[in-house]
């Protein structure tokens, strides 16, 4: 019998700073200003109670990192999962404050998250688990301080008892508190698909770039969720097939092309995309190394890491999640001559519809989903024509040329701020 080594899970904020040095590095940027950006700026811990519905009062932990107010106010999500850590909150918000800059939305970077499993609640236990963070965090948040937004297991609904619970005790609506809220309490048309539009954009210049034609493609999607299952369904309207998607649960696979829509409606029905009719389930893993031209990562972080880079098929990633990649990943794929959308470029589609939320809120006003996603596209194609053009003037990996482009940024406003006092 074999056993498996046993290795120490990657850690999501030591993989955040080692991407930060590499840029900090290449830029030759000032030690101060690299000490000051190597750490979140505040870090909240709570630990929160929730009236249960047998009776039971239990205590959940959340947290709330600010990374960077340099450019803004803290904008980033709110996560609730049974894997949260204070470490992964740490990292998500440090990407926040890249995926802004590389952008160019007048927002610093924050994140949240409840280390709880929501599919175990009822919608009532849901809402006062939310009602109850949101008061926990409300020290930080603000229209003009911090602003979350939905990440992984969190949806407009919450996002609208959020916004509810601090509007009462504001005791007036304030809807520019948080984004990603339905579009009848100043959500913004084409929020909920933003994600994953930004993601094809991209995917349509690198295909461009790379000479991939988008109607002959195959595709694989990791990850079922708001970005993963609305990319899937966006690259199918671009003419490409989507052989591959996987959920929490597992993956399916078809070589021959997977009707989007009925796994949608299958995963409605079944909770699982898993047996879907025609298809072979594969574990998630496996989803990742079929054989197609484009792979979307679409989950958790450190999806891809030393152990399997070296067999994925894709000539193109496009990550849609935070962090799917491992620095020693990345050296791999880079070797392997493989093309990559990093995160803080290819997923920033959803906080740039965030800050037009936020904008709409503000001014009182309501933009068609055409102007939003006009918008939204002019800011998704003009990022990524900066970051390729780093990365050619550079001959670097397109993840180092995104950070290049993001952190002198940063940099450069913090300089011109200066230390205080
Ligand atoms: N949670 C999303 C992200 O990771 C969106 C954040 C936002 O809209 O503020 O980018």
């Amino acid at each position: 019998m074999t056993t498996e080594p046993v290795t120490a899970p990657i850690n999501a904020w030591a993989v955040a700073q080692q991407q930060f040095d590499l840029a900090a590095e290449r830029l030759h940027l000032d030690e101060g200003i690299r000490r000051v950006l190597r750490e979140p700026r505040r870090e909240f811990t709570c630990h929160f109670p929730v009236h249960m519905d047998d009776g039971s009062v239990r205590v959940f932990t959340g947290y709330r990192v600010q990374h960077n107010l340099g450019r803004g106010p803290a904008k980033g999500g709110i996560r609730y999962h049974q894997d949260v850590s204070i470490d992964e909150v740490k990292a998500l918000a440090m990407w926040m404050t890249w995926k802004c800059a590389v952008v160019g939305i007048p927002y610093g970077g924050g994140k949240g998250g409840v280390i709880v499993d929501p599919k175990q609640l009822s919608m009532r236990e849901l809402e006062a688990l939310s009602r109850r963070f949101f008061t926990e965090i409300e020290v930080l948040v603000g229209p003009e301080r911090d602003i979350p937004a939905p990440d992984v297991n969190t949806t407009p609904q919450i996002m609208a008892w959020f916004m509810d619970t601090y509007s009462m005790h504001a005791g007036y609506t304030v809807p520019g508190v948080v984004t990603g809220k339905p579009i009848s309490l100043g959500g913004s048309e084409g929020r909920n698909e933003a994600t994953a539009r930004g993601t094809v954009y991209c995917v349509v210049e690198a295909a461009r770039h790379l000479g991939i034609e988008l109607k002959k493609a195959k595709v694989s999607v990791q990850g079922f969720g708001n970005a993963g299952s609305i990319a899937a369904q966006l690259m199918v309207a671009e003419g490409s097939s989507v052989v591959a998607v996987s959920d929490s649960t597992g993956g399916i696979h078809n070589p021959n092309g997977l009707d989007i829509a009925k796994v949608i409606n299958w995963k409605k029905e079944h909770g699982t995309v898993q047996g879907f009719p025609g298809a072979k389930d594969i574990s998630n893993p496996e989803v990742l190394e079929v054989e197609c031209d484009i792979l979307i990562p679409a989950a958790l972080e450190n999806q891809i890491t030393a152990k399997n880079a070296g067999n994925i098929k894709a000539r193109l990633i496009a990550e849609a999640a935070n962090g799917p990649t491992t620095p020693e990943a990345d050296e791999i794929l880079w070797k392997n001559s493989k093309f990559m959308i990093p995160d803080i470029l290819c997923n920033a589609g959803g906080v740039t519809v965030s800050y037009f939320e936020w904008v709409q809120d503000l001014n009182r006003d309501h933009w068609s989903e055409q102007v939003v996603n006009e918008k939204l596209k002019e800011i998704m194609v003009k990022a990524f024509t900066e970051t390729l053009a780093i990365a050619r003037r550079e001959q670097i990996y397109m993840r180092t040329a995104a950070y290049m482009l993001a952190v002198q940024r940063v940099a450069d406003a913090m300089t011109m701020r200066g230390l205080y006092p």
